[in-house]
């Protein structure tokens, strides 16, 4: 068997199978971030994230400096997921040695200025010779036991709510992909696509507010698509996720990349990763409270679905219709080829 036959989240299931138990341990693998009680009022959470030149990101189509912040900004979502605090992040790089100082001092700086955004700080890190530019990312943040958000939450008859805006990175890609790399440089109309792309912003406010409001059931940081990332609450929490599509706010821009294109935007809409907005589930009451804290009224929290009892996620149109999907979002061993 190899591993694009079991996927990355089968690998991942037999590497959870192989570790021990600790008490230190408040949530281990399967989450956005493991959770440790190392003696302190605060739980400590931690998470990882790599990403790979060519694999994840490409230099024609990305600043050095940008791609730092996109992979800072990965692992800072996952801790914006937790409802933690950033405090540290630490970077390891892997860098051809052709590469420019410049340029391999302009990708740190994008990471350094990620963390700093969010009031944490790089800390340390390793930096290996490597043929492709890799960035991986350790990130460590604070959350009070008792008001983490997790996975594991959510219940029948919540509601399931989004922040922020969705389809702009799979818009961005798809535009790169068949217009060149500068085609979202000139245009005014698609530089909110790019900065979308470019730049994203982890929902740290957003997640620490939410989690201190108590308001919400589970949490989930869209990483891989809104489809695939509520199957992993669906799975955590033993229930059904139903998206209601119609309902998910579009990103500025992103309708019109489509109409250019000639294509749908759902697909990009569903199944695009990278968004780093918050799928929350919550009480069917409690979604005015949360949208009008002060950090979510910012970025906007929209519900788009709700929680049901049995398995599985399925996206459904205005007339409740089951909308059969091209992709299911992102798995890193199916992404890779097939030989
Ligand atoms: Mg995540």
């Amino acid at each position: 068997m190899r591993l694009r036959d079991v996927g990355e989240f089968g690998f991942i299931d037999r590497i959870a199978a192989m570790v021990g138990e600790d008490s230190r341990v408040v949530l281990g693998i399967g989450d956005d971030a493991a959770l440790l009680d190392l003696g302190g009022p605060e739980l400590v959470a931690v998470t990882t994230d790599a990403m790979l030149e060519h694999q994840h990101f490409d230099l024609t189509w990305l600043e050095p400096g940008e791609v730092g912040w996109r992979a800072a900004s990965g692992a800072l979502s996952d801790l914006a997921a937790m409802g933690a605090t950033p405090v540290s992040v630490f970077c390891t790089v892997g860098l051809p040695p052709f590469w420019l100082v410049e340029a391999a001092e302009a990708l740190l700086r994008g990471v350094a200025e990620a963390a700093r955004a969010v009031d944490a700080t790089l800390t340390g890190g390793d930096v290996i010779a490597a043929e492709n530019a890799l960035v991986d990312i350790m990130a460590l943040g604070l959350v009070p036991d008792g008001q983490q958000l997790t996975r594991g939450g959510a219940r029948p008859g919540n509601l399931l709510a989004v922040t922020g805006s969705l389809g702009a990175p799979a818009a961005a890609v798809q535009a790169l992909s068949e217009w060149g790399h500068d085609a979202l440089d000139h245009d005014p109309r698609r530089a909110p696509i790019r900065a979308r792309f470019a730049h994203p912003e982890p929902r740290v406010a957003a997640g620490r507010a939410i989690a201190l409001s108590g308001l919400a059931t589970a949490a989930i940081d869209i990483s891989d698509g809104i489809i695939q990332d509520a199957g992993h609450i669906a799975e955590r929490s033993g229930v059904r996720c139903i998206i209601e599509a119609p309902r998910i706010p579009v990103a500025e821009g992103v309708r019109a990349i489509a109409e250019e294109l000639g294509t749908d935007p759902l697909p990009w809409i569903l199944a695009g990763g990278e968004e780093f907005e918050l799928l929350l589930a919550i009480e069917p009451n409690s979604a005015e409270a949360l949208a009008s804290l002060e950090e979510v009224a910012a970025i906007g929290l929209t519900v788009i679905g709700r929680v049901e009892a049995g398995e599985g996620v399925v996206a459904v149109d205005d007339s409740g219709q089951v909308i059969d999907l091209p992709t299911g979002g992102w798995d890193h061993f199916w992404r890779h080829p097939r030989s």
